[in-house]
């Protein structure tokens, strides 16, 4: 490959040049140096792309399941292989902390193909009533990802498709496009037969090419609600089928006899890691009013222990956030929630003195945030916290739930029934229960305008079928055994 002449495109088996000579600049956003110059690709690519994966589509759907999880278990085992040069391609891409990348942004991946590795085996054909339910793969799935996770969120989408038997053409966020470059290697030196995995450069008109184009059957995207949106309605003219894991505004219920000293730092965490780049940060902390006062001086000396600093730093544990674009966009939700009367406990709008330069965002803390104010209702992606105060239990839910988003969810409580009680009632994908971490089996989605469709583990490796029923006139002895 040479990416010093723009051949990055990986269609067919092959590194190509694009038919396009636009570029797009990859900017560190901790230096603001132009650290490589990327392909934006034409919508001839995305069609060459998506040809190359129909081509490839009928002979991979026929093959073994042991033949499509080897090729699993090798790319896992080239990326384990390269995991420092990824950390650290990902690290200069979008910014986040190396020790960061190193555990999450690597171990992640390597977590959705085990997380596939380990349910696909079990996916044997099902009997019902007369017929046999084949699970026959969906077909060519577009897969359009975001800059914050950006090795994860392919693998949450790639390997179930592949050991699903679908083929796949990726188009990564234009912000981290190197990232994925390695993979494409990686891939390649995995011995993946041709057009199983194609890798397409560029931004939203690049994807809007993609998914309009007729080869493509499924379009699994995850990103903000308004490409979410764009990306639906260009999927409906097929129609095709569409997965869309989206953007959150995701509440952390204290209940009362919460440990706040345990809880209070936690949360924190919660909501600040990768600089609150996540799409279940869990970004408004909903509090008993009673215990207001002594919360926020909690969250006032745990926010100490968050400081920016030199991304490759392996101390550093907030990075810059990923582009000046992001870190404007965060600095107008917090100037607008302080002028709607939010009140700020720490941080703020303004570049920290100790980072003059860069898309730095200090960990900033409101209080007095109310349901009505932007802060509360819109997905902020920076660390910020928001914290809300309820009266009783029925209201904390009440706030939970008021929102346009359902990704995720948190409560604490010292009482295993009362949290459970809670969680059951909260409108989302997921809730975490007491600070727990990501369990990659369980399935990971949001409802309202979080997305639609799940991923990981079974309920996301089942998102890349097509069940198809054979049936029969009457049961053979054999099926009649098996219901
Ligand atoms: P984005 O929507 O701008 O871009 C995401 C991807 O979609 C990129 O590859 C982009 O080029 C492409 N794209 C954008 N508009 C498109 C269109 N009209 N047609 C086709 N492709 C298009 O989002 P982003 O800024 O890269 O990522 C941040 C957003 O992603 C946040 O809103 C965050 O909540 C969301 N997100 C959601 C999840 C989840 O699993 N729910 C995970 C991570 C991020």
């Amino acid at each position: 490959m040479d990416q010093s002449s723009g051949r990055i495109l990986y269609i067919g088996g092959a590194w190509v040049a694009s038919k396009s000579t636009d570029v797009i600049a990859v900017i560190n956003p901790a230096t603001e140096a132009v650290i490589a110059s990327a392909t934006a690709g034409s919508r001839q690519d995305a069609a060459d792309a998506a040809i190359a994966a129909r081509t490839a589509f009928d002979s991979w759907s026929q093959t073994s399941l042991d033949e499509r999880l080897g090729l699993l278990r090798r790319v896992s085992a080239g990326i384990a292989a390269r995991a420092d040069e990824l950390a650290r391609t990902i690290t200069s891409e979008m910014g986040c902390p190396i020790g960061f990348s190193r555990a999450a942004q690597i171990g992640l991946p390597l977590g959705d193909i085990k997380a596939t590795l380990d349910v696909a085996a079990d996916l044997d054909d099902r009997v019902i009533g007369r017929s046999i339910i084949q699970n026959d793969p969906v077909g060519v799935v577009a897969a359009i990802t975001p800059w914050n996770f950006p090795l994860h969120q392919i693998m949450a989408k790639i390997a179930p498709a592949l050991a699903a038997g679908c083929t796949v053409v990726l188009k990564p966020s234009e912000v981290t496009p190197l990232n994925a470059v390695i993979l494409a290697e990686i891939f390649h030196a995995a011995g993946a037969p041709k057009g199983v995995f194609n890798l397409i450069i560029g931004g939203r008109e690049t994807g809007q090419a993609l998914v309009s184009h007729p080869d493509i059957d499924m379009v699994s995207f995850t990103g903000s609600t308004r490409g979410g949106r764009a990306v639906a309605q260009a999927a409906a003219k097929g129609p095709k089928k569409v997965a869309l894991e989206l953007g959150g505004k995701s509440a952390n219920i204290i209940l009362d006899d919460a440990d706040l000293e345990k809880a209070i730092p936690a949360s924190l965490g919660q909501a600040f890691i990768n600089s609150g780049q996540v799409c279940a940060a869990l970004s408004r902390l909903i509090v008993p009013e009673s215990r207001r006062k002594q919360i926020e001086a909690i969250a006032a000396q745990a926010v100490k222990g968050w400081t920016l600093g030199d991304p490759m730093d392996p101390a550093t544990r907030l990075g810059p956030l990923a582009n000046r674009t992001q870190q404007a966009s965060v600095r107008d939700a917090i100037n607008g929630a302080v002028e709607q009367g939010a009140r700020l406990v720490t941080g703020g709008s303004q570049q920290p003195v100790a980072q003059p330069k860069g898309a730095y965002i200090t960990p900033t803390i409101l209080s007095d945030v109310h349901s009505h104010m932007d802060i509360a209702r819109q997905e902020t992606f920076g660390p910020v916290l928001s914290i809300i105060g309820y009266a009783d239990e029925a209201e904390a839910v009440r706030i939970a739930n008021d929102s346009d988003y359902g990704l995720s969810g948190g409560v604490w409580s010292g009482n295993d029934d009362r949290m459970m009680a809670i969680a059951r009632r909260m409108r989302t994908g997921q809730v975490i229960l007491n600070g727990a971490s990501l369990d990659l089996a369980a399935p990971f989605g949001g409802v309202k305008q979080s997305g639609i469709g799940r991923e990981n583990g079974r309920y996301g490796l089942e998102e890349y079928f097509a069940p198809k029923a054979i049936t029969r006139p009457s049961a053979s002895p054999a099926e009649e055994k098996k219901t």
